[in-house]
């Protein structure tokens, strides 16, 4: 086909009308095994847990949107990372960003004791701490960008490099950018990971993850595992991910509206220390968020010069911004990072990140900008 641009991709990569009916959909198949007309003879699906249908639809759109070769979906983010790991032998060395989502430090923190991984982390914002770390042997570099929650960014062309120069493969959660922002494969990334349940579900009603390997030979290993290991997502929950998937070219520009909208009202304030938004011209990094990403997305955090109990009065007064975790659905949510996400972090490890009791994590939603950004003011009011 034509090089098609994200948001066509988004909606037609992949995805042809249903060879059987015409659906301009893909059906749910909700069929855990698949007729043989004799022993081993079938129509390319065998069981569910392999492979189906409906899986097979929004895997090849995924791959299609992350410039990729292979893609693969499962039952949650951390059952991809899950996965990944299982094709990372014991005694390996992986050189992760230091500023990450929770649960992935929990996992490798958990592979580090039980098999005997070893895992660094290092400042990406600087190619210095990365290719001090690379002067040892290393079997993957892990990375987030931007990061969570301080909205730190790597350049993913430069860490590629190094990282493929030390013979190191380069892994890049792209859940908090999205293809629609960021594709990690054109910077030279191996694989993309995701949770599906954030902004490519769009919708705050499913729990999903993907992988999407850029060279077949990867993707073959890693989609033997998908099978072996089965944490693959149910069809209905494929269904929801790729509907979510076509709306997403469209979801993040309302995003990043609603997210400048906000920014803006938070900067101007005394009571704020610091915006953290790769939109904003005072971010450290705004020049390479320019030329690395297609947008400056929908998150944001923001540090509250008055700490905890400021944090309390501002969350008591919003109305619209709902506290809970998680993030990239239609609706505003807002996190307390320290205490909510990122609780399972000692103290000590956060307060060196910057991960103060007076950050707040926001997820801007796809309402009305300008409500938005009178909820924010009316919080800020109140401190
Ligand atoms: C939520 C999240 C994950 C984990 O995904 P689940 O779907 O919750 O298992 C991984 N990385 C990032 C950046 C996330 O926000």
């Amino acid at each position: 086909m034509r090089r098609l641009r994200f948001r066509t991709k988004a909606i037609h990569a992949g995805q042809p009308p249903d060879a059987a009916t015409g659906a301009v959909n893909v059906p749910v198949y909700l069929s855990s095994t698949f007729a043989q007309s004799s022993p081993n003879r079938t129509k390319g699906y065998v069981y569910s847990r392999s492979g189906n249908p409906t899986r097979a639809v929004l895997e090849r759109a995924l791959a299609e949107v992350e410039e990729g070769r292979t893609g693969l979906a499962f039952g949650s983010g951390l059952g991809a990372l899950t996965t990944l790991l299982e094709n990372v032998p014991s005694g390996s060395r992986i050189v992760a960003i230091d500023d990450l989502y929770g649960g992935t430090w929990r996992l490798f923190e958990h592979h580090r004791r039980q098999f005997g991984i070893t895992v660094d982390y290092v400042d990406m914002t600087r190619p210095e701490p990365l290719e001090a770390a690379l002067a040892r042997p290393a079997t993957m570099v892990y990375l987030e960008s931007p990061t969570n929650p301080l909205m730190r960014l790597a350049d993913l062309a430069a860490v590629a490099r190094a990282a493929h120069r030390a013979r190191a493969t380069v892994v890049v959660d792209n859940t908090f950018a999205t293809p629609a922002l960021q594709r990690p494969i054109e910077r030279g990334a191996d694989v993309v990971l995701h949770s599906t349940t954030k902004y490519l579900g769009g919708h705050s009603d499913v729990i999903g993850g993907a992988l999407v390997a850029k060279d077949a030979e990867l993707g073959a290993r890693l989609l033997w595992l998908q099978n072996a290991v089965g944490a693959v997502p149910s069809p209905f929950d494929c269904f929801l991910v790729l509907r979510g998937l076509h709306t997403l070219g469209a979801r993040m520009r309302a995003h990043e509206e609603s997210a400048r909208a906000v920014a803006e009202v938070l900067a101007r304030s005394r009571k704020v220390r610091a915006v953290h938004y790769p939109g904003l011209a005072s971010h450290p990094q705004h020049a390479l968020a320019r030329r690395q990403m297609d947008g400056y997305g929908g998150m944001m955090s923001v540090d509250l010069t008055g700490g905890l109990s400021a944090v309390r009065r501002f969350l008591a007064r919003l109305e619209i911004f709902t506290l809970a975790e998680s993030l990239g659905g239609v609706e505003s949510l807002i996190d307390h990072p320290a205490l909510m996400t990122h609780a399972s972090v000692p103290k000590a490890d956060r307060v060196a990140r910057g991960i103060t009791d007076g950050l707040l994590r926001l997820s801007c939603g796809i309402e009305d900008p300008a409500d938005l950004a009178e909820d924010v003011a009316r919080g800020l009011r109140a401190v």
